[in-house]
């Protein structure tokens, strides 16, 4: 079914941040100019999100959490300098400096936020990682950029750090939340109380690494995108331009801290746009997040497909008592946006969701639908000021683009200041992602007549669930370390509201039979050692896999043949590992 497309009215247009003259006149100067900058032309991200807005902004509110058990705290930008430099504090007194790797392992609580913007205030390199990740994924990420300090509470180190930490022979200090701490960690709350809360915020060479976000690979180990404090000038325009945030907005991001999103625009771009920050502890409940739409008055809201489905599953009659009138701008990322979601949201709300794409490599938000724009459901938008996009195939080392209505690869032309500036340690896999002056995403997608781009499907195996990106070489690795499996294929199973789901098959060794109790045991090693974020959903039995010449699973091939696809379409399908 075609979807009608949704004509913005002249009075929305007019308060629309992107307009189409600053779209034809756009320079990266004006990116730039959008920050505050430190003598010397040194910058650092944490100085634009929080010190640039003091004294005459201290008084605002930055950060509003709400507890799981309905707790309400409440941070001015003042109170998050203070608390940022106190952190800095503790890191420099624990012999951290410039470069030096601190560890975020933890969920959606003050803590996370104050120790991401103390960690750049003081020089330092920030990687977030997804707390409901099991100890094997946290290892390796922490392993692979020779993590110098970790923050964490004392569960989650209990419970996926403790056994192995000691190995890490790069790990100096682990700080856990709170007043006390396990043998061999700090305890934070003390420590942030003796420290100072001052501090000269580090200047930084705006390509200074500042964070680095870990991100799936189809084989071996996950890639370490590195990024620099120059992304600053773009997380401030993107902020403004495709999310709308002006200074005082209230302003909700869903995503979870652990993910490349819930940095870029659940810290970073919202802070250094001076909005107040709705920051939620608990996970998903429909009443919940209706409850804090209207009782907080968020105006912008981010959010992401799996949980716009979980809300349409409710049905519209769920949303009737709830008053969304303070809701100007609504907006969803990470996984393919069903037309019929941007529909629903405007008749529940009186307004589409307004669909972007981008990925961890990318640092920001690179095509969008913008509030000036006119929504074609199921579409991303169209690339931002600034950006190159197109599509191609690939051809041999070279591209060829492609015309509208073509189906190919999604390329854009680098430049734009998130750009990932290496994925770490590993040039020969970065180079690759480059082609004829295109970086190629990895995602296959089509632009039409009117420039909108629309997302087809990944060009590789990545498994996208509940807005989690799954590199399926990572779950076979867990599923042959039980003792009973021989080999392990692993793809994503369409799914009507996670988008995809982590499916297993495995051929087992001599000597073991298929039996519910050993499916139970390997899915259980699974789940222990990936977490239930990650761990396959199902885990079936099978005699042989698909395989190339050499002895490679093809996924494409597996998955094709147990979802009673065409085999045909599959070698269209494949590209080089990015
Ligand atoms: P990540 O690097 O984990 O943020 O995942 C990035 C990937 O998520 C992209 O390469 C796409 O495959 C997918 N993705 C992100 N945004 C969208 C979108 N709006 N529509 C479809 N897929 C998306």
């Amino acid at each position: 079914m075609a979807f009608e497309t949704i004509t913005k009215a002249p009075s929305v247009r007019a308060h629309a941040a992107l307009t189409d003259e600053i779209r034809e006149n756009f320079t990266w100067e004006d990116a730039r100019a959008m920050l505050d900058g430190l003598p010397g032309g040194k910058l650092n991200i944490a100085h634009e999100a929080l010190d640039r807005h003091l004294p005459d902004h201290g008084g605002q509110t930055a950060l509003i959490w709400l507890g799981k058990d309905g707790a309400r705290r409440e941070f001015t930008y003042a109170d998050l300098v203070a608390e940022t430099a106190r952190f800095a504090n503790v890191l420099h007194a624990n012999g951290l400096n410039m470069g030096s790797r601190v560890y975020g392992l933890m969920g959606r609580e003050p803590e996370l936020y104050i120790a991401t913007l103390g960690t750049l205030k003081a020089g330092c390199v920030f990687s977030p990682l997804f707390s409901a990740f099991g100890p094997e994924p946290i290892r390796t990420r922490m392993e692979i950029a020779d993590a110098n300090a970790l923050v964490t509470t004392a569960s989650l180190y209990k419970r996926k750090v403790k056994a192995w930490a000691d190995e890490l022979p790069s790990l100096k200090l682990i700080l856990i939340v709170g007043d006390e701490a396990p043998e061999g960690c700090v305890a934070l709350s003390p420590a942030m109380a003796e420290a100072s809360p001052e501090f000269d915020t580090v200047p930084m060479d705006p390509e200074d690494t500042s964070l680095i976000h870990f991100t799936s690979g189809t084989t071996g180990k996950p890639k370490g995108a590195v990024h620099v404090h120059a992304a600053v000038a773009y997380h401030a325009m993107t902020g403004r331009y495709a999310l709308e945030m002006r200074p005082e907005t209230v302003f909700w991001c869903t995503a979870d801290p652990g993910w490349v999103t819930g940095t870029s625009y659940g810290i970073i771009a919202p802070l250094v746009n001076r909005t107040t920050m709705i920051v939620d502890e608990a996970e998903f409940d429909l009443d919940r997040w209706y409850g804090i739409l209207q009782d907080e008055a968020v105006a912008v809201w981010y959010t992401a497909p799996t949980a716009i489905r979980m809300l349409m599953r409710s049905g519209k009659d769920a949303a009737q008592p709830y008053d969304f009138s303070a809701l100007r701008f609504m907006a969803s990322v990470g996984e393919p946006l069903n037309p019929e979601a941007v529909v629903w949201g405007n008749e529940v709300f009186g307004q589409p969701f307004h669909d972007n794409w981008w990925q961890t490599e990318t640092g920001g938000i690179v095509i969008a639908n913008t509030l000036a724009m006119d929504v074609k459901p199921g579409s991303m938008g169209k690339p931002l000021p600034g950006q190159v996009a197109t599509i191609v195939e690939r051809d041999d080392g070279s591209v060829r683009e492609l015309g509208p209505g073509e189906i190919g690869e999604l390329a854009l032309r680098p430049g734009w200041p998130s750009m990932m500036r290496a994925y770490l340690h590993e040039e020969a896999r970065y180079y690759k992602a480059f082609a004829g002056g295109w970086y190629l995403t990895g995602d296959l997608a089509m632009q039409d007549g009117d420039g909108y781009f629309w997302f087809v499907g990944r060009a590789d195996d990545l498994i996208k669930t509940s807005g989690h990106l799954i590199g399926p070489f990572e779950v076979e690795s867990a599923l042959i370390e039980h003792e009973a499996v021989a080999e392990a294929g692993v793809i994503g199973l369409p799914d009507e509201t996670a988008g995809e789901v982590v499916r297993a098959y495995v051929c087992l060794n001599p000597g073991f039979e298929p039996s519910e109790d050993l499916e139970k045991s390997i899915r259980g090693l699974a789940r222990k050692k990936l977490g239930p974020a990650v761990a396959p959903r199902e885990v079936l039995f099978r005699e042989s896999l698909p395989k190339t010449r050499s002895g490679k699973i093809m996924r494409r091939l597996l998955k094709a043949r147990e979802l009673g696809l065409p085999e045909g379409d599959i070698s269209t399908l494949e590209t080089d590992e990015k």
